[in-house]
């Protein structure tokens, strides 16, 4: 009895300030994992706690080394090993959860993107027309889409190859997402035409924003592997974009589309390389110039 007691403090002890160790690298990979500034300030907090609980129990062992003689000395261990286990169960629980939720947010991600671009798919944009022309009837926000076409694109691909093809459409991706809002929707609307929808901007500033990704694009160099050592010029491309509006009056999924669609094709009909805009762009009405 007189080894046995000394024996389980001493462990329950050491034990306790292991678990508190594993605690903290576990909040440590949690830190990791996390993007909000607010929360890691607290998750951080919480760990300097762990640490400082840490150094607590090590000066106590250190103190009462051997020094538990019955079972009235064995109530701080008891209670310091209690505290350990508890400490370890809720930062292993909110490590798993926090990676259950990241896998989650992954896989909706990927549900949700166009892997080659970078841009959101086809559904999604379908998604958030609905939503946003719910919206702008509802709420008389305005609504305004651009569809957007690289010109010749077939060219490229039957000059350079498809790899090729598709740098340019990487790079026109990457361009689209610097230039707008987070709120806008960049969409790959099927092979190189893109939509992009535009929340709560009217028709005029989506007009100015259109011919600024014109100019950007217009000013893009894709740097083209080396043929055999031979180095080559980069890539320089156009698009043609059709720009569309509409109010809380007449606001319809398939009539915008139609009517950026249209925009589109004055775009194309009239030379490419170029913006054109639906004649009032609170209206989606099927006729553009
Ligand atoms: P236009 O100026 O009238 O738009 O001419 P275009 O050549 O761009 O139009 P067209 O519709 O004839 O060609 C579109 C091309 O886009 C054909 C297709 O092979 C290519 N394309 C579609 N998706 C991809 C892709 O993911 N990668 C590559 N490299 N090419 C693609
Ligand atoms: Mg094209
Ligand atoms: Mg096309």
């Amino acid at each position: 009895m007189s080894i046995l007691f000394p024996l389980m403090g001493n462990t329950m002890v050491i034990l306790g300030i292991t678990m508190l160790a594993i605690a903290s690298f576990k909040v440590g990979d949690l830190l990791q994992r996390l993007p909000n500034q607010q929360l890691h300030r607290s998750w951080q907090f919480l760990r300097l706690l762990i640490l400082l609980f840490i150094l607590g129990y090590t000066g106590f062992s250190l103190m009462n080394w051997n020094s538990y003689v019955d079972w009235t000395h064995m109530l701080v261990p008891v209670v310091f090993f209690g505290g350990a286990i508890f400490v370890l169960l809720v930062c292993s629980l909110s490590l798993k959860t926090t990676r259950v939720v990241q896998q989650v947010y992954s896989l909706q991600k990927q549900a949700i993107t166009d892997p080659l671009m970078g841009i959101f798919n086809r559904r999604y944009l379908d998604r958030r027309l609905g939503e946003e022309v719910l919206l702008c009837r509802d709420s008389h926000r305005p609504l305004t889409l651009m569809m957007l076409d690289i010109d010749h694109f077939k060219r490229v691909n039957d000059t350079y190859g498809h790899p090729v093809g598709d740098l340019v459409l990487k790079a026109l991706g990457q361009t689209l997402i610097r230039h707008t809002r987070n709120s806008d929707v960049v969409a790959r609307y099927g092979g190189e035409e893109i939509a992009v929808l535009l929340p709560g901007t009217s028709g005029a500033e989506a007009r100015v924003l259109a011919d600024r990704l014109h100019q950007e694009i217009g000013k893009l160099r894709v740097p083209l592997p080396e043929q055999g050592s031979q180095p080559r010029p980069p890539l320089r491309f156009s698009v043609s974009i059709g720009v569309a509006g509409c109010n809380a009056g007449n606001a319809d999924a398939g009539h915008l589309l139609q009517a950026a669609d249209l925009a589109l094709y004055q775009a194309k009909e009239t030379g490419r390389d170029r913006v054109a805009c639906c004649p009032d762009l609170r209206l989606a009405v099927a006729s553009a110039n």
